[in-house]
């Protein structure tokens, strides 16, 4: 499926910064960004927020807030000092020390910063929870990880099984007047009484940062660790792909309990000193767009999802706000369908830049660069440093254009040090001759380009021929009706298998044969005979994790009555 390129925007980027860097780029010269290169010693607290605290950056806005009644900035300076706040109560009072891991279970506040960098500068491994997970989500991860502590609001409380979780010492605790009972803390009643200074814990580059879980798109969601060391490759990726400069104003969208909302959402940004911006609340169009207008949001990371859905609420609301403030717009977490990016171009006058990457990689890997010409539908080239192959199921490397196995070549800074409590698992992830496997299909062009096809396990063999589910969905998604879609394989005697489609209408269409017969035509004409789907169902939504991705596997297993597996992450 190859539509015409879009060339990238010459003068608008930092072009000759990347043209010098592909031409040249090593890791080890990345290092040299950091004062760590000499000292071997480094704390990301200290690199995202007190470095520039200390230096010109001092009364810059580092965070911007907003959620209901709450209006808030804060300065680096600021910062500096309530992340020493957070790290002082953390310490006095639940007795953390380096490696312990601390949970974070709260909604997105300044609090949550406060303590998630609060908690680094002692050196503890931070255990990042979205928000909308209940209790036996939250009770597994604590568990997995063997959790000293959690931070957490009131109303989240009763999802902490406390008595299940002998390793859990410590409940801090976001409130208004907390009853303290020895396990539970009363977190801000110490926070107003903690000293602003705080002595930060020099690590090693291999120590731990972060521990995510992932997605749980494919299967029982992974504990991955990420050590300091992938500051290297947060920074120079916020360099060179997000873009940021020192004067943009930059929102990530994602939650940090998704790694996006750390690696973009934390450290990233922080570690190039941008100001970013952080919104609460659930996602409405009207306050999304509301959002870009009012902090006049320059640099813009988001998800397919979301611009699918601020695409089904249709073109007239977005013309009722200035969004003009807007230079560089990033997706990543799915396949963003070419019908996207045509659709931004059209209401934002942006080409959306897509980035492909996985918890595993701890940051992005094949992105589509600004300096890039866009082919809509690619994920873009491996990042300067990142060597990435198609390969077989033997590790061999296949010619362009055959679909195969996304691989990596170790070594990457910010690559997962292990998956907690499973070094089985993370073998895995490795071929006898060292390729990292991804787990997802694609296929490189003859121009070095990837083009993502599906899930490994999702690829459809339909009469012989091997069919990507993301190629289907994206001409799908083509077809005004469509709002969303989701293929999967179906056995099938005589075919193998058979492409079945679930489709979400947009408003107003009506869930008809003929529209069924409509769309197939569609995709027959625009695609191919064999990729059309045989059979169709209409659904009103379809089943999603909570960061937002399709779970082609839920489908799967209810089309073919099989048991659907851990759906801690899925939507309610
Ligand atoms: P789990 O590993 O628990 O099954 P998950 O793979 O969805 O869940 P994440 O690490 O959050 O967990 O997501 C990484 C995956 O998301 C990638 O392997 C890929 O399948 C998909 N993905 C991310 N970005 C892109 C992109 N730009 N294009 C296509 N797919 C993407
Ligand atoms: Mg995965």
């Amino acid at each position: 499926m190859k539509l015409e390129a879009l060339p990238s925007i010459k003068g608008k980027y930092n072009m000759e910064d990347y043209n010098e860097a592909v031409s040249s780029f090593d890791w080890k010269e990345a290092e040299k960004n950091f004062s760590w290169h000499e000292t071997g010693k480094m704390n990301m607290a200290y690199e995202t927020i007190d470095r520039h605290a200390e230096g010109d950056r001092k009364n810059k806005v580092a965070l911007y807030y907003k959620d209901g009644s709450r209006n808030e900035k804060y300065t680096f300076r600021e910062m500096k000092e309530l992340t020493n706040k957070a790290a002082n109560v953390l310490k006095s009072q639940g007795d953390i020390e380096k490696g312990d891991r601390v949970f974070i279970f709260m909604p997105r506040s300044p609090e949550l910063y406060f303590s998630l960098l609060g908690a680094l500068k002692i050196g503890a491994i931070v255990g990042p929870l979205f928000e909308a997970f209940m209790e036996g989500a939250v009770r597994d991860r604590l568990e997995d990880s063997e959790a000293k502590a959690i931070i957490t609001t009131p109303e989240l409380l009763e999802r902490i099984p406390v008595n299940e979780l002998p390793q859990l010492e410590h409940i801090f605790v976001v409130g208004d007047k907390v009853e303290e009972d020895g396990v539970h803390i009363d977190f801000m009643k110490h926070f107003a009484n903690a000293s602003r200074s705080f002595s930060i814990e020099w690590l090693e580059r291999d120590d731990g940062l972060v521990l995510h879980y992932t997605s749980g798109s494919t299967g029982k969601p992974k504990g991955v660790l990420h050590v300091q060391e992938a500051m290297v490759q947060h920074y120079q990726t916020a360099k060179w792909v997000l873009d940021l400069r020192e004067d943009d104003v930059y929102w990530c969208t994602a939650d940090p309990g998704w790694v996006t909302g750390t690696s973009y959402g934390i450290f990233g940004p922080w570690l190039t000193g941008a100001t970013s911006v952080i919104v609460g609340g659930r996602f409405s169009p009207e306050a999304w767009y509301q959002t870009l207008e009012e902090y006049g949001v320059t640099v813009w990371y988001s998800a397919p999802t979301a611009f699918r859905m601020l695409m089904g609420a249709g073109d007239e609301l977005v013309k009722k706000y200035d969004l003009s403030s807007l230079r560089h717009v990033l997706s990543v977490g799915e396949p963003l369908n070419p019908e996207v990016i045509r659709w931004g171009m059209k209401v934002f006058h942006h080409r959306i830049h897509d980035t492909w990457w996985m918890t595993e990689t701890g940051g992005q890997m094949i992105c589509n660069y600004p300096t890039l010409e866009i082919r809509p539908g690619s994920m873009g080239k491996p990042f300067p440093g990142v060597e990435a192959a198609i390969v077989d199921d033997q590790g061999n490397e296949l010619p362009a254009n055959r679909m195969g196995n996304l691989a990596l070549k170790k070594g990457w800074p910010s690559m997962m040090n292990t998956i907690w409590n499973n070094e089985q698992k993370y073998e895995s992830y490795f071929m006898p001759n060292g390729w990292y496997v991804s787990g997802d299909s694609a296929y490189k062009d003859e121009d070095g380009y990837y083009w993502f096809q599906g899930r490994i396990d999702d690829v459809i063999m339909t009469s012989g021929e091997r069919v990507g589910p993301f190629e289907v969905e994206s001409k799908l998604v083509e077809h005004p009706s469509v709002a969303e879609a989701g293929v999967i394989g179906k056995p099938d005697p005589v075919r193998g298998e058979i492409i079945k489609a679930f489709i979400a209408l947009r408003e107003g269409y009506e869930a008809t044969d003929e529209l069924k017969e409509e769309i197939r035509q569609h995709v027959k004409k625009g695609l191919s005979a064999h990729a059309a789907p045989r059979e169709i169902e209409f659904k009103d939504k379809l089943p999603k994790t909570r960061s937002g991705k399709i779970m082609r596997r839920v489908l799967k297993a209810w089309e073919l009555d099989l048991p659907t597996g851990d759906l801690s992450t899925m939507e309610e």
